[in-house]
C-alpha cells in the first residue's frame, strides 16, 4: 500500500501567503501558500479531502491521485490528524458553491507530525468526559466549540477594557503574593515567601480600595486564588476576577456601572461574534430594562413560603433560589452585615426610630450580588472609609487586626468614600454562553483534584 516513512521539514523561510479568511474569488487559479494543521480527513481511495485549519478557520484541500505527484498523495494519505503542514497549491471554486474554495496542492512541507491519533475529534463531542479532555487540554482547545468560546472570551475582555477606558477608569495591577488574608483566614493558599509564610491573594480588595486615594477610579483583571474544597461546576481554585473600585460613589452607582458594563459586553459580542454565536447555537440574554433589584429581606420572606427552615441572616444558596428565577440578570441588595466581609459599609439609618439603639443582629449593609438565575456573578458594596469602623468590624469578625496595620494606617490620611465590585469572568462566560461547567470557560482549570496540565 501507500505506507511511507514521513520526515519533518524545517520551517525555514516558508511563510503563508493567505490566511483562510483571505481566500476569495480573486484568488481563483492563483497559486497560494497556506499553513495550518489537519483537522480532519476523508479518504475516498483515489481522492482525499483534507481540512486544514489555521487561526481563523478551515480550508479544504482536494487531493486526486491522478492529478498530484504520487509522493504528495501518499504523504497526505499517511499524515495523521493534528499534524502541521505548509501547502503550495492552486485555488479553485468548490463544485456546488461559488463562494467556497478548495486548494489543489502542488507541494507540501511537513512541519510537525502527530504520532498518535488524538483521543477525541475536533467536532462536537458530548460523550467524552471533561477529565479526559482536560488531561490533553491543548488538543481539546483545538475543538470547534472551545475555539468559539475562547474567541468570544477575547471579545468580552476587550469590551470590558473598552467600557472602563471610556468611563475614565485606569487599569491597575496589585500583588498576588500577600502577607494577610483579605476576608478571614479560610480559603487561602499558603506559600513560602523567602523565610516567611505568605499567601496567594484571594482578591485585590484592600489594594484596590487604597488605590482610589491616588487614582479615584481603578479596575484590575487578574487571577484570584481560593482554596475551595468543594467540587462544584462553578468554583475554580484560580479564577479571573474583574475588580473595580471608585471613589466618591456608593453601591448604587456601582450597580449602575455593572449593569452598563454587562449591556456593553452583550452588545459588543452580538456585534463582533454574530457568526460564532450562530455556530454555537446560542442567543445572548436580551436586556430590555434595568436589572431588577430585590432586597435580601424581601427575598428571604418570599423563600420562607416554601422553605420553612431558612432564616433571615442565612446565606442564600443557588439550590434554594433555582425555582424562583429564570435565566435573567437581577441584583440582591442590602444583605445583612453579618454575611458580608469587614470592609462592607453598614446601613445605619434604616431604622425609622433614630432614638432606638441599632440592633446589631438586624444590621443591613450597602451591598449587592449580581445574579444570573441562580448563579452569582458579582458581589459589590459601599466600603467603610473610617478607620475606627474597620477596627470595630475586624474585632467583631474575630480578625487579627494587628496583621492589617499596613492597610489601616492608610486610613489616617482621609481615604475617600468609595465603592466597588468583583465580577467573576468565568462565571460571566458560563452565564452568557450557557456552559455547564466553569472549567470550560478557562484554559487550564485549577480545582481541588487538578494541578496539571
Ligand atoms: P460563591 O458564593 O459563589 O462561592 P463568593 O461570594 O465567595 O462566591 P466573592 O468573594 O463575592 O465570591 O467574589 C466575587 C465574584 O468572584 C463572585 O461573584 C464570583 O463571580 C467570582 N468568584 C469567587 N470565587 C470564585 C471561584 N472559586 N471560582 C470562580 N469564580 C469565583
Ligand atoms: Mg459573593
Amino acid at each position: 500500500m501507500d505506507e511511507k516513512i514521513l520526515h519533518e521539514d524545517e520551517l525555514g523561510n516558508l511563510r503563508r501567503s493567505h490566511y483562510s479568511f483571505q481566500i476569495s474569488k480573486q484568488n481563483i487559479n492563483e497559486e497560494i501558500v497556506i499553513i495550518g494543521w489537519i483537522s480532519s480527513k476523508r479518504d475516498h481511495g483515489n481522492v482525499l479531502f483534507v481540512q486544514l485549519r489555521d487561526q481563523f478557520g478551515e480550508m479544504q484541500i482536494v487531493v486526486k491521485k491522478k492529478e498530484v505527484p504520487s509522493e504528495l498523495f501518499s504523504t497526505l494519505k499517511n499524515l495523521k490528524e493534528h499534524s502541521s503542514v505548509g501547502i503550495r497549491g492552486v485555488v479553485t471554486e468548490q463544485k456546488n458553491s461559488s463562494d467556497q474554495f478548495e486548494i489543489i496542492p502542488k507541494e507540501i512541507k511537513i512541519l510537525s507530525i502527530s504520532n498518535k491519533p488524538a483521543p477525541f475529534l475536533t467536532q462536537a463531542i458530548s460523550s467524552i468526559g471533561i477529565d479526559t479532555r482536560l488531561d490533553l487540554r491543548a488538543i481539546d482547545l483545538r475543538r470547534n466549540h472551545l475555539q468559539l468560546v475562547f474567541k468570544i472570551r477575547n471579545t468580552i475582555l476587550n469590551s470590558i477594557r473598552e467600557y472602563f477606558s471610556a468611563n475614565h477608569f485606569i487599569e491597575v495591577n496589585t500583588p498576588k503574593m500577600i502577607a494577610t488574608a483579605t476576608e478571614g483566614g479560610a480559603a487561602l493558599f499558603p506559600i513560602f515567601y523567602y523565610d516567611r509564610e505568605a499567601f496567594l491573594a484571594q482578591s485585590p480588595q484592600l489594594y484596590k480600595e487604597q488605590l482610589t486615594m491616588a487614582f479615584e477610579s481603578v479596575f484590575e483583571i487578574a487571577p484570584i486564588f481560593r482554596a475551595e474544597p468543594s467540587r462544584t461546576n462553578r468554583h475554580l481554585s484560580e479564577a479571573i476576577s474583574v475588580d473595580v473600585e471608585k471613589a466618591y460613589v456608593d453601591y448604587r452607582d456601582m450597580m449602575d456601572h455593572l449593569e452598563k458594563l454587562i449591556i456593553h459586553i452583550i452588545w459588543t459580542v452580538n456585534n463582533k461574534n454574530a457568526e460564532d454565536l450562530r455556530a454555537l447555537g446560542i442567543e445572548l440574554p436580551k436586556i430590555n430594562s434595568n436589572f431588577p433589584r430585590i432586597t435580601y429581606t424581601d427575598l428571604i420572606n418570599k423563600l420562607q413560603a416554601n422553605h420553612k427552615f431558612i432564616r433571615w441572616g442565612d446565606d442564600i444558596s443557588p439550590k434554594i433560589i433555582k425555582d424562583l428565577f429564570g435565566e435573567e440578570f437581577f441584583f440582591i441588595i442590602d444583605w445583612p452585615a453579618s454575611t458580608k466581609p469587614f470592609y462592607v459599609k453598614s446601613i445605619t439609618s434604616n431604622d425609622s426610630d433614630e432614638s432606638k439603639p441599632l440592633d446589631e443582629n438586624k444590621l443591613l449593609s450597602e451591598s449587592f450580588d449580581l445574579m444570573f438565575g441562580s448563579l452569582e456573578l458579582s458581589s459589590g458594596s459601599t466600603r467603610i472609609n473610617k478607620k475606627y469602623l474597620l477596627l470595630e468590624n475586624m474585632k467583631k469578625k474575630g480578625l487579627n487586626y494587628k496583621a492589617f496595620d499596613y492597610h489601616l494606617r492608610v486610613f489616617d490620611y482621609a481615604v475617600p468614600p468609595h465603592a466597588g465590585f468583583g465580577l467573576g469572568l468565568e462565571r460571566l462566560i458560563m452565564a452568557l454562553l450557557k456552559l455547564e461547567n466553569i472549567r470550560d470557560a478557562t484554559f487550564y482549570p485549577r480545582d481541588i483534584d487538578r494541578l496539571t496540565p
